[in-house]
Order: C-alpha cells, then structure tokens, then sequence
C-alpha cells in the first residue's frame, strides 16, 4: 500500500463528507493505493455515523473510535500503530489542510528521500491571538530542539516514512513536537513543504489558549528527556555537588569568622545572624535533595523497559 491517511477528530461531522471525498478525488486521480484511517476522538456530534455511511461506499475508509476525548496525540499514536502505507501522511479533519498537497508530500518522502516531511502554513488563516503566540512558540521549539529549518512544528498535515512513526510513541500534547521525537529517534532528514491553508469552514478550535502553556512545558520534558533521559545522574549530580560545595564553603567561613571572633575581644560574630550560616544550610540540604533525586532517576530508567531501545541503521 503506497500511502495511510491518518486523520484525527474530535467533532467535525460536518467536515468529514467534503474531506472523504476530495481525499478519494486525489488518490484515484494519482493512482495511489491507499487507506484512510478516521480516528474518532471520542466525538459527541455524529461523526462516527457520518464515518460509518461514508465507508460503506469505499472500502478504503477505517475507524477506530476512543469511548471518550483523550487528546490529538493519543489518536495519533493510535492511527500510526495501524497504518499499513509506506508513506503515511497526517492531516487535521476540519478542512484547513488541503488534501492536493498529499502527491507532493508523497514525492518528497518517496523521491528526495526524506523522513519526514511538516506542512508549513506560510499564509495562516487564522485569528491574531494564535498566529502571533504560535511565532514566539515556533522560534523556542527550533532553539531547543536544535532543528533550524522548521517554521511550522504543530502543522497537522505532516508526511513520513512508515518507519519512523513505527518508532516514535506520542503522547500527552506531545504531538507538537513530532519532529523532535523524529529527531530523537535518529531520523535526522527533516524536511518543509509550504501547504495551503484555509479558514476553519465548519465547527470551531479544539484548543484554546492553554495550549501555549502547555506546549512551552511539554518543550522542557523533552528536551529534558533527550538530554538526561537515560542518565538523569549527570545533571542532578552535578548540581547536587555543586550545592554541596557551596554548602560546605559557607560552613568554612563561619567557623573561620567564629574562631577570630572567640580569639579578639573586639571582634563580635554570632554565627545565627550570618548570611553565611543561612546559605550553608540552605546549599546542603538542596544538594541532598538533588542528589536523591538523581538516585532515584538512575533507579527508574534502570527499570523502564525502553533502557535498552536503540534504533539500528544498519546490521549485517
Ligand atoms: N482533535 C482531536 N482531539 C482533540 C482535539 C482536536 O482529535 O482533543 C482534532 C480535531 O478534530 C482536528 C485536529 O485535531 O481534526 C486539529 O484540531 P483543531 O483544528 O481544533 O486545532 P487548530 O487548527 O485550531 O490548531
Ligand atoms: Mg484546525
């Protein structure tokens, strides 16, 4: 099978007739073999009738439906378990992303040999108070992720090599960030397509502006992850030892000042009215703290079943 179309909703009954039909409308006109994979997010409305009757007309057509609402990046992860294609291809249900895009994106994974290929919607349509965050949102993701040629990291009309979504696991809101769990992955061919994209037709946002909260936190476990995920030790370790001699520095002083002190009759010192008494107590028993907390990091990874999970290029 040449291509699975996973399509996440939540609600855009609406949508799905158009969508279904402009989607068959390119495949057949490609010649490409293909599926759709409708994964129903726990919808309220009739979508999932709405599924029901379109599949009965193409055979293509699948569904999974959630008993109830857990998130984009649960159906996701769920389509991505099922696809069968060799190009699987991503796109949101309410129409922004245009289904002509798909021959391109087919190209680009198939021909130029990329990974991953993320829509870019350079002319958004869309209300001010989200294409200005998602600015700010986007620049941050490329700093830290370390993945400079992306302007669009949450654009839902992505590509990829069957491969790579077979070895990445979304989760939480963690779709925002697919390119840099690819990335983690060691798919490192990251590309852009600039895609059309159109105004919301039917129905409204599925997120509201929590959404830049959630994915500015969601950004620091990741990179988080990436960095110290498997040996959390060297990070808590060392700021737990750099307490510690903060900590014990701080004592240093306050004996030297107290022996001077108990030696001149001059000199006062009282050891509770130093800053350097509050600092030493403070730096220790955060050092320790650090410390034990990088302990029992080493103890979970040492237990996760993932510990061992390398993705091998090449072996003969
Ligand atoms: N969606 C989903 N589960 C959710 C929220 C959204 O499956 O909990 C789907 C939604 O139906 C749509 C896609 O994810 O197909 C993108 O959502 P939306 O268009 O609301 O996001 P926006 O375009 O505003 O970023
Ligand atoms: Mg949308």
């Amino acid at each position: 099978m040449d291509i699975s179309i996973v399509v996440p909703l939540y609600n855009e009954a609406e949508s799905l007739p158009e969508l279904a039909a402009w989607i068959k409308r390119v495949m057949d006109e490609n010649g490409f073999s293909y599926e759709i994979l409708f994964i129903n997010d726990g919808s309220t409305d009739n979508s999932m009738d709405v599924i029901k009757q379109l599949a009965a007309s193409n055979p293509a057509i699948h569904a999974v439906a959630f008993s109830r609402n857990y998130g984009k990046s649960p159906a996701l992860n769920t389509g991505f378990e099922r696809a069968k294609g060799d190009v699987v291809i991503t796109m949101d249900a309410d129409l922004q992303d245009s289904p002509d895009e798909i021959p391109e994106l087919y190209r680009m994974i198939t021909q130029d040999g990329y990974d991953l290929v993320s829509g870019w919607k350079k002319k958004r349509y869309d209300p001010l108070s989200k294409t200005i965050p998602t600015k700010l949102f986007n620049a941050t993701a490329r700093r830290v992720s370390g993945i400079k040629n992306l302007h669009d990291f949450n654009c839902g009309l992505k590509a990829y090599k069957k491969e790579v979504i077979k070895h990445i696991e979304v989760y939480g809101d963690m779709h925002r960030y697919i390119p840099y769990l690819a990335k983690n992955a060691g798919y490192h061919k990251i590309g852009e397509k600039v895609v059309h994209h159109q105004a919301r037709k039917y129905g409204t946002t599925k997120f509201g502006l929590d959404r830049f909260v959630n994915g500015y936190l969601d950004l620091g476990t990741l990179w988080f992850q990436s960095k110290f995920g498997i040996k959390p030790m060297h990070i808590f370790g060392l700021l737990g030892s750099l307490m510690f001699v903060i900590g014990f520095m701080a004592v240093v002083v306050v004996l030297i000042l107290k022996i001077i002190a108990m030696n001149s009759s001059t000199f006062n010192f009282w050891v509770t009215k130093s800053v350097y008494f509050y600092l030493s107590l403070t730096a220790m028993v955060l050092g320790v703290q650090f410390f034990c907390t990088g302990l029992i990091g080493e103890l979970i990874t040492r237990n996760s079943a993932e510990r061992n999970n390398y993705l091998i290029a090449e072996e003969f």
